[in-house]
């Protein structure tokens, strides 16, 4: 069983819409996918219109989360899983979410606009194409107007990595975890050790937010080490935690392919069985 439970589609980050995302997973040779786009559940009905027999889908989103015992704050990703996309506070938490991310967005836009770059709102938000808007989308527009070759060399410390990067508003990590579960989800830390990306949190909230039902951290992930892969897998053992291991494909935004990194089909059978059921995988 080849198993791949974080990818992003075109209704965030990605490139590839939902039904696309689905026949090149077939392709891949993966038998369960899980859709985790960015703070929004927009891609799942398409997703699971568009998924080939074979193919089994699990409905999720990826967080933007913030840690605040840490000065300043410090961002985090939490994986969330097979939760009731209809469930009012989190539905209200997801909608204010996204809101920010536009004004953000359009605000480094502006910055940009005031130091003389060609790059437009219209544009980005052409390329966002209705979905959840991220940095990704305002490289992509550098990359268009010729500013930079790569969307790696948009998030250089020049331009969206530090001079023109705007802070987004997050969802409180443990706030995050207690609507995910009482909405009937699953959490798993996404890449929580990935020094390359930035700050990352002491084990010491790890431990905290296991014991406020965090299901799992994500190991295998193309920006974690060895060294960083065998630590979460220590702590992970030490906290009676899940290991997962997912490609995080974004499409042609990112090299990796999807099914790179892949999770075993006992954690995931116990992701499952840790969800209420009442959104069941498909398929
Ligand atoms: P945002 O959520 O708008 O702050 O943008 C963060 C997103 O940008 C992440 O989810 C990744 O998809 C992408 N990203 C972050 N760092 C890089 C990087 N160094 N190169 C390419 N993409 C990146
Ligand atoms: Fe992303
Ligand atoms: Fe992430
Ligand atoms: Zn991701």
């Amino acid at each position: 069983m080849r198993i791949d439970l974080h990818t992003h589609s075109s209704v965030s980050d990605g490139t590839e819409s939902p039904a696309e995302l689905m026949a090149t997973a077939r392709a891949a040779g993966l038998d369960v996918i899980a859709l985790t786009d960015h703070d929004t559940t927009a891609g799942w009905a398409a997703a699971a219109a568009a998924r080939p027999p074979g193919l089994a889908l699990v409905r999720g989103a990826e967080l933007s989360c913030r840690w605040y015992g840490a000065e300043p704050p410090i961002s985090l990703h939490l994986l969330a899983y097979l939760f009731d996309p209809e469930h009012p506070d989190l539905v209200a938490t997801l909608t204010r979410i996204r809101a920010s991310r536009a004004v953000r967005a359009e605000r480094m836009i502006e910055l940009l606009v005031a130091d003389g770059y060609d790059v437009n709102w219209d544009d980005v938000l052409r390329l966002a194409d209705g979905g959840t808007v991220g940095r990704p989308h305002i490289a992509q527009a550098l990359i268009r107007a010729g500013l930079v070759e790569t969307t790696s060399a948009a998030f250089a410390p020049e331009w969206l990595g530090r001079r023109y990067r705007v802070p987004k508003e997050d969802i409180d990590v443990f706030e995050a975890v207690r609507l995910v579960r009482d909405a009937g989800g699953v959490t798993v830390f996404a890449h929580p050790r990935a020094t390359r990306r930035g700050r990352i949190v002491p084990d010491d909230l790890i431990v905290s937010l296991a014991e406020a039902g965090l299901f799992g951290l994500e190991a295998d992930h193309t920006d974690h080490t060895p060294e960083e892969r065998a630590h979460v897998r220590a702590l992970a053992d030490s906290l009676g935690l899940a290991v997962t291991g997912s490609s995080d494909f974004h499409g042609t935004h990112k090299t990796v392919g999807l099914g790179a990194e892949t999770t075993t089909p006992t954690v995931y059978e116990r992701l499952v069985a840790a969800s209420s059921g009442k959104t069941p995988v498909l398929g």
